[in-house]
């Protein structure tokens, strides 16, 4: 789905909204929506809501925007990944790399979008319960195998989110960047595998000093690598690799709180070296730039075959309807805006 221009070297990344229901708990405390969908394309924000406002907005510039598809409240995990992701999952299928990003501040949906609940699984598990069903119809052309690796990066350390333990060591070698001793977890159904994402999540880093806002500075990454043998008409055995790289990003509050910050204090606050990093490459990409500062983080040097060039990049950013989250809203929209 990234297109790549030739004349410019331009990447295309597809940039999605999903905007999350208003909880009952937000409501009772007098929190309002600030943000209405129209046309499945087009969000209007409002810093006060009120009924008008929303035609008021309409002609004004600053605060309307559009992306390649924007979910209302409304939208199933079905619907989202269908028209997110799916594709992705053929193109992995065909032997390509591609990556779908959930960004967003904390609370906004992130992993309710990626992992979601037992009842209404998110993309990580709709996408591999497609790519078995995909598998199983082609079962006759080659045989496949299915590998997930589920891990974290966390102030700059990588973790395995499988088996727990000791950080990860990146390497390079003639597949492009590793984390040395990473589980590859064979799969062979769907079934397996939302507990096993679930487990994993839980693994995730919690912050000492916010113990009620879990992970909300790591780095999901989970990884389902496609191997597919096949036999070409001179009988010679033929290895396809494809790669899907989903991950659930760190909340994007801190990275945008520090900008305005002192150097000393950026340091102090530890910003997120890796979100911070992943924007500048999604913003030399579709800039069409010729070097694109993939070794600036560990994510970054993780995605650097999944990002750009004949991949396909996807960015669903993640919104809060509350007004209470105006300002981080506005944020995430202004940050996705860039990423088109
Ligand atoms: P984040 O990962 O961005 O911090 P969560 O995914 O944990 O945010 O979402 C915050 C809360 O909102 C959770 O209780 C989650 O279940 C709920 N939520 C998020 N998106 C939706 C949605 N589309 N439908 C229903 N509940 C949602
Ligand atoms: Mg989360």
């Amino acid at each position: 789905t990234v297109s790549e221009n030739p004349g410019s070297g331009r990447s295309r990344i597809l940039v999605f909204v999903r905007l999350r229901p208003l909880a009952k708990k937000e409501k009772e405390a007098g929190s309002r929506c600030c943000v209405r969908i129209l046309n499945r394309r087009d969000v209007y924000l409002t810093e006060f809501p009120h009924e008008n406002d929303y035609l008021r907005l309409k002609r004004l510039r600053g605060r309307h925007f559009t992306f390649d598809a924007s979910f209302p409240d409304s939208a199933t995990q079905q619907d989202v990944y269908l028209t997110t992701t799916a594709e992705l999952v053929e193109a992995v299928l065909q032997g390509r790399n591609g990556s779908v990003f959930c960004y967003g501040a904390t609370g906004a949906g992130k992993t309710y979008t990626m992992l979601g609940t037992v009842e209404n699984p998110g993309v990580m598990v709709l996408a591999i319960k497609d790519l078995f069903t995909k598998i199983r119809q082609r079962s006759s052309d080659g045989n496949h195998a299915v590998h997930l690796s589920y891990l974290e990066v966390y102030n700059e350390t990588v973790r395995d989110l499988l088996s727990p333990g000791r950080p990860l060591v990146l390497r390079e070698d003639k597949q492009g960047i590793v984390a040395a001793g990473l589980t590859q977890y064979r799969a062979y159904s769907t079934d397996e595998v939302m507990a096993l994402l679930q487990q994993g999540n839980l693994n995730r880093t919690t912050e000492p000093t916010r113990v009620n806002e879990t992970s909300s500075r790591s780095h999901a990454i989970l990884q389902v690598v496609v191997e597919y043998r096949v036999k070409d008409a001179s009988m010679n055995v033929v290895n396809r690799v494809g790669k899907l790289s989903l991950i659930d990003l760190a909340g994007s509050e801190r990275a945008l709180a520090t900008d305005q910050r002192t150097l000393r204090s950026l340091e102090g606050a530890n910003i997120n070296r890796s979100l911070l990093a992943l924007s500048s490459c999604i913003n030399a990409l579709v800039e069409g730039k010729k070097h694109i500062p993939y070794r600036n983080s560990k994510l970054t040097q993780l995605l650097k075959d999944s990002l750009g060039g004949a991949c396909n990049t996807v960015m669903i950013a993640n919104i809060s309807p509350s007004n209470l989250s105006f300002g981080e809203t506005q944020n995430t929209l202004h940050w996705a805006d860039r990423a088109k």
